[in-house]
Formats: C-alpha cells, structure tokens, sequence
C-alpha cells in the first residue's frame, strides 16, 4: 500500500469523533442562537422599542402643552402617558391620561411606579443638570399567545437540530456508511462465486485498509479456484485418457479369454480360470466404461445435445426395451404414466442411461421377485415440471446409506456389492445427468424398497 497515503489515514473512530463533534458544536451554536432570540423576541413581543429620537419628539409635544400624542404612531399602545416634571417630582405638562400639571409625586409612589411590573416605563432626562425629568409609561404589551417568544426560538431549535442532524447524518453516511456498503457487496459478489472481483475505496480511513484486504483475498482466492480447476480438469482429462487407453487392450484380453474359454481342447482344470479371467475382465470394462461416461460428464466443457421429445413416449419406449430383461429375471413391472403431452429437451442417450441405471439396479439390488414401477405426471403444483417416480418393493437402501447414495463410488452394504457388481458411479452418473437437463433427482423416504424421484422441466415451445 502507498506509504504516504497510509500516513494520512484516519482511524474510523477518529473520524467518527470528528463528525459528531463538529454535529455537537454547530447544534451547541444553535442553540446559543436559539436563547438569543429568546431574549430579544421576548423583548420585541413583550416591550415597547422606542428610539431615542421618538422619545425626544413626544417630550418636546408634552413640554410644549401638547396633550394629545398619536402612540400608534410610535407603535406604542394607546393607553400609554407622558408626564414631564421636575427634580422634586411635581408635573409641569403631561399627556391625556397622566396626572395633570402640578400635581406632585410622593418619592414611594414614583418608586412604585417604576417598579410596576405591569407597566413599562422609561424615564428620560432631557438636561445635563437633572432639572427636569421625562417619564414615558406603557402598558407592557400583552403576547399574543402564553411563551409566544419561548415556543418560537423552541420551535426554531428543534428545526436547526434536525436540519444538522440530517445533513450530518447524510454526511458520515457518505463518508463511512456507503464505503461498508461496497465493502459489502464485493463480500457477497465473491461469496456468489465472483472470485477476483475488487472495490476501489478512497474513504481515507481504516475502511482502505480493509478494502485492501479484501481484494487481495479476492485475488488469492480466485488464484486458488483457477489453479484448483486447472488441476482438476487435468485429473479428469488423465483418467479419460487412461480409461480410453485401457479400453482396447480390455477388449482385446476379454476377446481373446472368450474364444480360449470356447475352445473345446480347454482342459476342465483351466475352464475355471478362464471363466474369472472373462468375468473379471466384463466387470473390469463396466466400471472403466462407468469412469469414462463420469469423467466425460464432469469435464468443464462438456456439452450435452438436447433435442425435443415428449418424455412420455420416451419412456413408453425405454420401458418397452427393457420388459424382455425385467421377465426374465423373475420380476415384474408395473407403468402409470399419465396419458398427454409431457414436451422436454432430451440428450436421450444420456437420459436413457438414467432409466437403465435405476433399472438395472433394481435388477441386481432389489432382491428376488420383486416389482418396479414407473408413474408419472406433472410435479405437484408446479405444471411447468415432470414427475417421474420409479420405485420397487425390493429391500431397500440402508437408512445410514441413503445420504450418500448419490456419490460416486459410494455403494451400500458392501458385502452385497461384490456379488452384485457395479462401480459405484451409476447413481452419481445419472444425477450429474439429470442436473445437466436442468432437473433433480432424489431419493424419496419410504417404508419399504427405493423410490427414486426425477423432475425435469417441460418445455412449451415443443408443442
Ligand atoms: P452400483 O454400480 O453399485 O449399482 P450405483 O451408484 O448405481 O452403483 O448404486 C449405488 C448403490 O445403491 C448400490 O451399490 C446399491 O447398494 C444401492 N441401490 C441402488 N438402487 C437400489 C435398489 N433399487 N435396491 C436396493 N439397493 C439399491
């Protein structure tokens, strides 16, 4: 990483106390605002303003006899007064309303005219030497509702607040929120199977630490998947080139071991031997021909042919193929298949190798005089899939097999499987098929037997 650009990095909770500090000190402003205008709307609703010059206008009306002032004018109340008097607090000119001249104030009841909290006055002197006194009275204005002032800056405070908070939270949103979100989403791209995908974070803080941490994790990991594929489409190309390379000289050794045990010099004490040699090498070439179809089908590119067919006369057909082998084998057979149109996209070699598997394989695990069945019909309350079930009244999988039963070389009851042959991969072969169509196959639980469970989807455009 650039040293420089890592030394100029903030830690997250660095950051984080930055923002909610500068989000502190503006709300603190805000609400230093909000007392200020507290104050001077509770002057401004509740006091008269009056300027100095206004004040000296009415003086100079009351002092020369006028009595009559117009207070609207100065935007005071109407019942407001004016009286000029002297130093001893005898009125010389007053206003309508006031006392009338001479009339002489008691210091206590000048005192306690001033202090009246239901009045405001303002007392003005007009000379240097004190002689004369002006005293303006007004009612204090009445608000129009209780804590006008109080609710208005209340009012205006919580407007700021939410205002800041809401640009901050916007801010640190951009600034540490939609970084983890990028963060995020690349997680979950690779975690998707992206591998190697990469965000680019400029937040300036730890997050691009972890930005880089995770993409050279996403790097590393899509290294390791390639090489992980590479070698893995190596192993399966070597074991197609070895099963195809064991093919010829298999055939060729059952060949030949065929025509020796055919020949009628053969001596009765070589017969048995030849007759293993030929057994062997049959069960030799089922799981070389079973590993070569695995392999093939595993190769990453492996392209599989689909054409149309109604998958019911695909299986009219199979079944009636394989009626011949199920009878003489002692058992039986038993077909529901729902009369219709059932339109799919086959690779019909592949999907018939399916249906052999599971009938070959009750054929040889099922036991004794048992029965198969194959009923189908559209997949409950899914019309856009086909339900194919085929199941026997044979023994059954093992309860501890059952999870397994799909993996390849997985065989259950291995004391059975050598008598019964087999490789192990027909089911995991018929399941990689089934997915290749699109479909799934399961085991389903039952009492008795095995009940194998094929859905593949329909498709219209067939029709
Ligand atoms: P295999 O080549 O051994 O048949 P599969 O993958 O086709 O391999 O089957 C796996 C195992 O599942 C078999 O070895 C057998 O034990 C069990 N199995 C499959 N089908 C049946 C069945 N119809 N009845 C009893 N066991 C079965």
């Amino acid at each position: 990483m650039d040293k420089d650009k890592t030394q100029n990095r903030t830690s997250l909770s660095k950051q984080f106390t930055k923002i909610n500090m500068v989000m502190a000190i503006i709300v603190a402003f805000i609400g230093v605002f909000s007392f200020w205008l507290n104050a001077s709307l509770t002057e401004y609703f509740i006091l008269n303003n009056i300027s100095n010059d206004d004040l000296h206008l009415i003086y100079e009306d009351i002092s020369s006899g006028q009595t009559i002032i117009e207070w609207g004018n100065y935007g005071l109340e109407y019942d407001s007064y004016a009286e000029v008097m002297d130093k001893e607090y005898m009125i010389k000119s007053s206003s309508t309303g006031a006392h009338a001249p001479n009339y002489q104030y008691s210091v206590r009841e000048f005192n306690e005219l001033v202090g009246d909290p239901e009045l405001d006055v303002i007392i003005y002197y007009p000379f240097a030497d004190d002689s004369e006194l002006f005293i303006l009275v007004m009612p204090i204005q009445t608000s129009f509702i209780p804590y006008q002032a109080t609710l208005i800056s209340l009012f205006i405070f919580i407007l700021g607040l939410f205002a800041t908070v809401k640009v901050f939270s916007s801010f640190s949103a951009r600034q540490l929120i939609s970084p983890i979100e990028d963060l995020s989403k690349t997680v979950h791209s690779i975690k998707n199977g992206a591998y190697g995908t990469q965000v680019k974070l400029n937040s300036g803080n730890d997050l691009d630490y972890l930005a880089n941490d995770i993409n050279e994790l996403s790097t590393a990991i899509d290294t390791e998947i390639r090489l992980r594929e590479s070698l893995e489409s190596s192993r399966q190309q070597l074991i197609l080139d070895i099963s195809h390379d064991l093919k010829t000289p298999l055939t060729n050794i059952i060949g030949y071991s065929e025509s020796l045990g055919s020949d009628k010099n053969l001596s009765k004490e070589d017969k048995p031997f030849i007759e293993a040699i030929i057994r062997n090498g049959h069960r030799a070439n089922t799981l070389l021909n079973d590993l070569f179809t695995y392999s093939k089908l595993n190769a990453t590119h492996y392209e599989i042919n689909l054409q149309p067919f109604n998958l019911n006369y695909v299986l009219e057909d199979y079944i009636a193929s394989v009626i011949e082998e199920i009878e003489s084998a002692s058992k039986k057979y038993d077909v529901d298949l729902h009369r219709g149109n059932y339109p799919v996209h086959l690779d019909i070699q592949l999907f018939r190798r399916v249906l052999s598997n599971i009938v070959d394989n009750f054929l040889r695990h099922s036991g004794n005089e048992t029965t198969i069945q194959f009923v189908m019909k559209l997949k409950d309350g899914d019309a856009a899939s086909a339900q194919l079930d085929i199941l026997d009244n044979g023994i059954g999988i093992p309860e501890e097999d059952k999870e397994k039963i799909f993996d390849e070389f997985y065989r259950a009851d291995h004391s059975r499987s050598v008598q019964t042959g087999g490789s192990g991969l027909g089911l995991s072969i018929s399941k990689k098929i089934v997915h290749l169509h699109g479909g799934d196959i399961q085991l389903m639980p039952t009492e008795t037997g095995s009940h194998f469970r094929i859905t593949l989807p329909l498709n219209e455009e067939n029709t």
